[in-house]
């Protein structure tokens, strides 16, 4: 990778909320596109990147559409919707002609390979961008922990989320006009004051495994590589 980088590595998960864009629901591919590029423009100069994108946009394990479902069905539905999004981003990012992978943690032959670690790890040094999905492949977790799992398992050097706020602040800049965006926290930090950045376990994950978490709006054109380059506006966690 070009020096510009601060990361060889890294891991960026996309919450699925990112890829419904301005429609309340569902996959815009406008939208998708949009990351797609992002990602191509750095993976282009020879970042490696892993990809997690969330299903949130389609199906959550708790929503209300889950209803009279047991928890560990309906959250069975919400990985199969992170696998349709691993989809429709791996068919944006080849129409821009990146190569990419999709590897999933629920087998699924016909769709996708399944996750095997030493393989994703060739693809990265191939230079292909490697699609996680179906999160940890079990119940009761998010993708946020499936994130911090392959961050970990790929020797990511930082796990970047990207949302639709840059970076973590004192309380919710949407409603709250005064609130302020910290420059730096620790995990520490996060977990105690339970700021609801990523699940607890994908934080401690992150700590124990010695990886920063980096938070910035993916909803901005560059911001992808700005914060990859240690420009404009984000929050460090470490
Ligand atoms: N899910 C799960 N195990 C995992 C990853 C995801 O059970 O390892 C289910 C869970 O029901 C979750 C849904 O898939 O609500 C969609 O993922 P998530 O809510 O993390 O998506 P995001 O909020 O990032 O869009």
């Amino acid at each position: 990778a070009s020096s510009e980088f601060r990361y060889k590595r890294v891991l960026l998960k996309v919450s699925g909320e990112v890829l419904m864009g301005e429609q309340g629901y569902g996959i815009d591919m406008n939208t998708v596109a949009e990351v797609a590029k992002a990602v191509a423009d750095v993976a282009r100069e020879g970042v490696e990147i892993c990809l997690v994108i969330g299903g949130g946009n389609i199906f959550r394990g708790l929503s209300k559409a889950a209803g009279d479902m047991d928890r560990a069905s309906a959250d069975y539905m919400g990985m199969l919707a992170t696998v349709m999004n691993a989809l429709a981003m791996q068919a944006a990012l080849e129409k821009i002609g990146v190569q990419t992978r999709v590897q999933s943690a629920l087998v699924m032959n016909a769709v996708a390979e399944p996750y095997v670690r030493r393989r994703a790890l060739r693809h990265l040094e191939k230079g292909r961008v490697v699609i996680f999905a179906a999160g940890v492949g079990a119940p009761f977790f998010t993708t946020d922990s499936g994130a911090a799992l392959r961050a970990a398992e790929m020797g990511c050097d930082a796990l970047l989320k990207g949302t639709s706020v840059d970076g973590v602040y004192t309380a919710d800049p949407k409603k709250d006009p005064t609130a302020t965006r910290y420059e730096s926290l620790s995990y520490h930090d996060v977990l105690a004051k339970d700021l609801k950045v990523m699940d607890a376990s994908a934080v401690a994950l992150m700590r124990d495994s010695g990886i920063p978490i980096v938070v910035f709006s993916i909803r901005e054109d560059g911001s992808f590589r700005n914060t990859l380059t240690g420009k404009g506006a984000f929050t460090v966690i470490s």
